[in-house]
């Protein structure tokens, strides 16, 4: 679980609780108000229902009251026996009241039935006395009582009753009991302004009344609780309270309400709350799978962010950090006292290794170097990959003497033996450093960068395997260098460089062979020599189009000379580069040349270290009919193994051994020994750079016959070739002082 997670998690937890939580309560309260209001409700139909009673028990009653013959009997004089069997039994017995009492218009009492057995005067009167605030009420309503108008008379022939109703508590049982009073039933008749008799009813709500009460309105667990202090004990029952006719209460009737909102929460909670667990379930896994997703990209942004500014083979900054360290380093120079340096770093001869080893063998060689250069750069200084075997430093804060240090440490990491897969190779490199002071910061980013690289130029011209700080004045040569770049470039393309000719004669000076030289007039500089632009060429990647220019040029010039041999130099890069052998047989069918006649000059260093590769090349170049002459020859330390390694067919003794001919006795034997070595080789063998006659003579002593040099003739135009063949072909050099 990463930190992200942790720190998701807690939260999404707590707020799938509360959901819960909440999503529970809002069930619960909405259950009990559903609860409440079901409860009020069913509080209401009972209040109504138990009105709607006492109004049927009054009904029930109102026959034996509203009667024209009771109010007769019952007044003066009361008829005691026609009040029994017309009030007191007929409501005991066929109406099923427990209780009836008669009371004159004095309120005595003066008749009593009761169920439970015959009651005393004295009984009687104590219950009826009990009931007395009951009988004031119907009194009062009596006194109200007001003689019939027509209007009423017309919408009801018979009279309404006058009754009132409450609970009473007698001999310890409830009853519900009414009081009417004995009318006329005429409608007519006048309202008396006497008292008249009152009837007493009680009904035992205990029993059979409650019972019938419960399944009329459908209640549950329906009694009546007399002990008032122990109505909070009873939970969970409604309690409606039954009032005497003071409005005290008696008892109350007590019912278990229904609980609608509780059924449906009980019913309900289940099927939801495993809803809720499933949809928290599904909101849980979603956010965790959004988090993987999130956790995943920005993963991936940092990779990508660490790929966009690493380079990948060492995994050091590449060229865009090193520009935005080198920007930043630049812009912070103000507010610093010591100024920042910016070195560039750049392999010797990293080329070879690639060229030779293979690409893996050069990527491993860059790794190695750039974890060296690393390890000897501390934490102010970033080392960055600028791209195949350029590094490059941005120091900040330092001073000249630390630069130099720097800069001495990061060649001793480069230089030495480096351990490598194909074996110890040795590599060396040059640094080009530039300081840039605070009062120097406007220059910026790109400007201090370009300098470092000119230092790095000069460091690399100087002989490698050095550093070099840079200098005003080393822009002004490197600037006159890119200059003279482009004129080149331009020359090659105007046509501008040419070709000159040197002849090469045999023992009879006769003229056998010529060699190819290229030749630039400079329009402002004048002749630069080749020595100085073919390298030029190379370095600024026009070597190949400066050696297809040449090989062109020769190539056409040699069919003017079907006889004579046409020396042309093949640089060494030109000779290892891919695709040479294909553009000169492309340009052999371009000019109809032979190479029969053509004969490639090469030096050791085109043979050197490409194993089969020059191989390859030497006898595809054979097989296509050209010579292969090895120039130079004794100057590098291998020619002897190159001659007889490679199938060449001449070599040409380097000028330094046969200028001191005839001065040095030890120069001769060397020449001496290469002649005959050649010999022995079956090679042919030419000295170049003679002179004089003298180196001539000496030569042909020894053996070496053909020859080349200002003694016969320098480097001269075609057309002056042409006229030497024209007549004859024979070289007749001055004859000098020291010939004799
Ligand atoms: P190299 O192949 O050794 O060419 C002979 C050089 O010696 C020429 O110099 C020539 O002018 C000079 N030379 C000839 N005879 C004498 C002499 O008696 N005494 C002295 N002191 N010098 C003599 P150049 O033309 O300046 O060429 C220099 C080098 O430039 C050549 O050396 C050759 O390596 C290279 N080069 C010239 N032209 C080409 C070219 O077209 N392609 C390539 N790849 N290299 C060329
Ligand atoms: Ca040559």
């Amino acid at each position: 679980m990463t930190a992200l997670s942790r720190k998701l998690s807690a939260p999404l937890a707590m707020i799938a609780l509360a959901s819960v939580g909440l999503l529970l309560s809002v069930m619960i309260i909405l259950a009990g108000q559903i609860d409440q209001e079901a409860q009020q409700h069913d509080r209401d139909l009972v209040e109504r229902g138990l009105v709607a009673t006492i109004r049927d028990v009054e009904h029930a009653v109102a026959p034996q009251v509203i009667w024209d013959e009771a109010v007769d009997h019952l007044d003066q004089p009361f008829d005691v026996a026609w009040a029994r069997d017309n009030i007191t039994n007929y409501l005991a017995q066929q109406t099923g009241f427990d209780q009836v009492f008669v009371l004159d218009g004095q309120d005595r009492m003066r008749l009593a039935e009761a169920k439970e057995g015959r009651l005393t005067q004295a009984e009687a009167e104590r219950r009826v006395a009990k009931l007395a605030p009951l009988v004031a009420k119907l009194r009062v309503s009596e006194h109200g009582l007001k003689p019939r108008d027509g209007r009423e008379r017309r919408r009801a022939l018979i009279a309404a009753p006058a009754q009132v109703s409450a609970f009473a508590k007698i001999e310890d049982e409830i009853y519900l009991v009414t009081a009417s009073l004995v009318r006329s039933e005429t409608q007519t008749a006048p309202v008396r302004r006497t008292p008249e008799a009152i009837v007493i009813t009680a009904m035992k709500m205990e029993g059979a009344f409650v019972d019938a009460f419960a399944d009329r309105f459908l209640l549950a667990g329906t009694h009546l609780h007399r002990a008032l202090d122990t109505l909070d004990d009873e939970t969970g029952y409604t309690h409606l309270p039954l009032l005497d006719a003071n409005g005290a209460v008696v008892a109350t009737l007590d019912w278990n309400p229904p609980h609608p909102g509780q059924r449906l929460l009980r019913k309900t909670i289940g099927p939801v709350m495993a809803v809720v667990c499933a949809l928290a379930l599904a909101t849980i896994l979603l956010a965790r799978r959004g988090r993987m997703i999130a956790e995943g990209l920005i993963a991936s942004e940092a990779r990508s962010k660490h790929l966009a500014l690493h380079d990948g083979l060492t995994g050091l900054a590449n060229r865009l950090l090193f520009e935005e360290r080198l920007r930043q380093a630049i812009e912070g120079l103000e507010r610093k006292a010591r100024p920042m340096a910016v070195l560039a770093i750049d392999l010797d001869r990293f080329k070879a290794v690639n060229d030779t080893h293979g690409h893996a063998a050069g990527d491993e060689l860059i790794r190695k170097v750039g974890e060296r250069l690393a390890s000897v750069c501390r934490g102010g200084e970033t080392v960055a990959r600028l791209g195949g075997d350029e590094f490059g430093v941005v120091a900040a804060d330092i001073d000249p003497n630390g630069a130099a240090i720097l800069a001495e440490r990061l060649l001793n990491a480069l230089c030495g033996p480096m351990e490598m897969s194909f074996g110890v190779h040795f590599v060396s490199g040059s640094v080009g450093v530039v300081l840039v002071s605070p009062d120097q910061a406007h220059i910026g980013a790109a400007e201090a960068a370009r300098r470092a690289d000119v230092a790095l130029y000069r460091a690399k011209s100087e002989g490698r395997g050095r550093y070099c700080f840079f200098e005003d004045a080393m822009d002004a040569a490197l600037k006159a260098r890119r200059a003279l770049e482009e004129d080149l470039r331009a020359a090659l393309r105007d046509g501008a460089v040419r070709l000159d000719y040197q002849p090469q004669v045999d023992a009879g000076d006769r003229v056998i062979g010529v060699e190819a030289l290229a030749r630039w007039s400079h329009p402002t500089r004048g002749e630069i020599p080749p020595d100085a632009f073919i390298p030029l060429a190379e370095d600024c990647g026009l070597s190949q189009e400066m050696g297809r220019y040449v090989l062109r040029r020769a190539l056409r010039d040699s069919l003017r000379w079907r006889g004579l041999q046409v020396g042309i130099n093949v640089s060494a890069r030109q000779m290892k580069r891919a695709g040479f052998i294909d553009e000169l047989a492309e340009l052999i069918r371009e000019t109809g040349a032979n190479p029969r006649q053509l004969a490639l000059e090469i030096t050791e260093s085109a043979l050197l270290g490409d194993g089969e590769g020059a191989h390859d090349t030497v006898d595809s170049l054979r097989q296509m009919g050209f010579s292969l002459v090895l120039d130079d020859f004794g100057v590098g330390c291998a020619s002897l193994s190159y001659i007889r390694r490679y199938p060449i067919d001449r070599i040409k003794i380097d000028r330094s051994f046969v200028a001191p001919l005839g001065q040095d006795a030890d120069s001769e034997a060397v020449v001496a020994a290469i002649v005959r070595l050649a010999k022995a080789l079956s090679l042919s063998v030419m000295a170049k750079g003679v002179e004089t006659a003298a180196q001539r003579e000496i030569l042909k002593a020894i053996g070496c016959a053909q020859a080349q040099g200002f003694l016969f003739s320098p480097p001269v135009a075609a057309e002056t070739i042409d006229a030497l063949l024209a007549q004859g072909g024979r070289l007749h050099p001055p004859a000098q002082p020291d010939a004799a």
